[in-house]
């Protein structure tokens, strides 16, 4: 039988690779999933906030409603925190979606280019594929975003520009000064979107909101999934003037948030406690996991957010090998990384067991 002829963009596309689910692992290695440490997707290890919870709750009663569509309460509070107006916030299922947004509003197939820097976050490549819009690749600097290199191939052709800070899988961030000049020298044409999804772990962040406050041509993007805690509620958001974010809005499906995402996330956004106290476990962790792998002699990338870099020499051994006792990291052989790992922060009691398992994994040292 002669099947229908699928859009090649769509079915020659490889999928994204994401960290694999504790109850996989869990039963692929006869465990209990109480016993996996999930280190592989940068969630948060304290989970969402009791009061997100509590929201989540009360909102199952009024399943049978649709949701908010436009999700006015949320973008309210979220435009609140910023200083901006609800017409500058655009929601979306989690922020991938966003970026999806952005390839619907500005690109066209076959036209035009994106920039993403290499080993960037694989969402801005995988949805230029799927909308089949040419997309460059900038050499990054020793697994940092090298700006001179963006602002070198910024011809006219460009439509959207991916800057990560900080970046994943590489826990590099852009510093300050080089962004601020980046996004002032930003030409007129393209979109420059700016993703922030781990904003909060970050000390001193740039002052990205202003730069939306002044009408500049970006995109912010934000996310609950993260340091709230929410990610398998899909709910993040972006940041534009009125006029972008307008656009961003009419490529969106009439519901695209569900109510209990858009209340736990507006519960969440008011619980700074839950927030401080994941910031200091990550900072703790983090500095932990650094002290580690000096003292292992491992060479790593600093991270500023909530997870750790590490080459280990075959990434995939090590991670098969991690995975039986129970620890599940993420092997970057997908970001073209084959020799490296990444690590998120976990409880101490989980960076305590992989302390104890990672170094037998390791091949000796001569
Ligand atoms: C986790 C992550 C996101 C957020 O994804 P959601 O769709 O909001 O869950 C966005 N960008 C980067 C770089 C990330 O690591």
């Amino acid at each position: 039988m002669k099947l229908p002829v699928p859009n090649p963009h769509v079915s020659d596309l490889r999928p994204y690779e994401p960290g694999r689910p504790i109850t996989d692992v869990a039963r692929e290695h006869g465990l209990q999933p109480s016993q996996i440490a999930k280190l592989a997707s940068n969630e948060n290890p304290l989970g969402p906030s009791p009061r997100a919870l509590q929201a989540i709750r009360d909102s199952l009663e009024h399943a049978h409603l649709y949701p908010d569509g436009a999700g006015i309460a949320l973008r309210e509070a979220i435009a609140r925190t910023h200083g901006l107006t609800p017409d500058h916030v655009v929601l979306g299922c989690g922020s991938n979606e966003i970026i999806e947004f952005c390839y619907h509003a500005y690109t066209h197939p076959g036209q035009g280019r994106v920039l993403a820097s290499a080993y960037a976050f694989a969402v801005y490549g995988l949805m230029a594929r799927l909308f089949a819009v040419p997309f460059e690749e900038v050499p990054d600097r020793n697994f940092h975003h090298d700006l001179a290199g963006f602002a070198a191939r910024l011809r006219d052709d460009v439509r959207l520009v991916f800057l990560a800070s900080p970046n994943n899988p590489t826990g590099t961030r852009i510093p300050n000064a080089e962004l601020t000049a980046f996004v002032e020298k930003f030409p007129a044409g393209p979109l420059l979107i700016l993703d922030e999804a781990y904003h909060e772990f970050i000390p001193e962040p740039p002052p990205s909101v202003s730069w939306v406050k002044e009408g500049r041509p970006v995109v912010v993007l934000r996310t609950f999934s993260k340091v709230q805690g929410l990610a398998a509620l899909r709910i993040g958001y972006g940041l534009a003037r009125p006029e972008i974010a307008a656009v961003l809005q009419k490529s969106r499906q009439p519901f695209n948030t569900s109510a209990p995402a858009q209340v736990a996330a507006l519960a969440g956004l008011a619980d700074t406690d839950h927030v401080r106290k994941t910031v200091a476990l990550t900072d703790a962790g983090r500095d932990r996991l650094h002290a580690f792998l000096k003292q292992h002699d491992l060479r790593f990338i600093p991270g500023t957010a909530n997870y750790v870099m590490v080459e280990v020499g075959d990434g995939d051994a090590v991670f098969h090998a991690l995975q039986k006792q129970g620890i599940i990291v993420r092997p970057l052989r997908s970001y073209r990384l084959p020799t490296w790992i990444r690590i998120s922060i976990g409880t101490p009691e989980q960076m305590a067991r992989l302390e104890k398992a990672l170094p037998q994994l390791l091949p000796a040292k001569k």
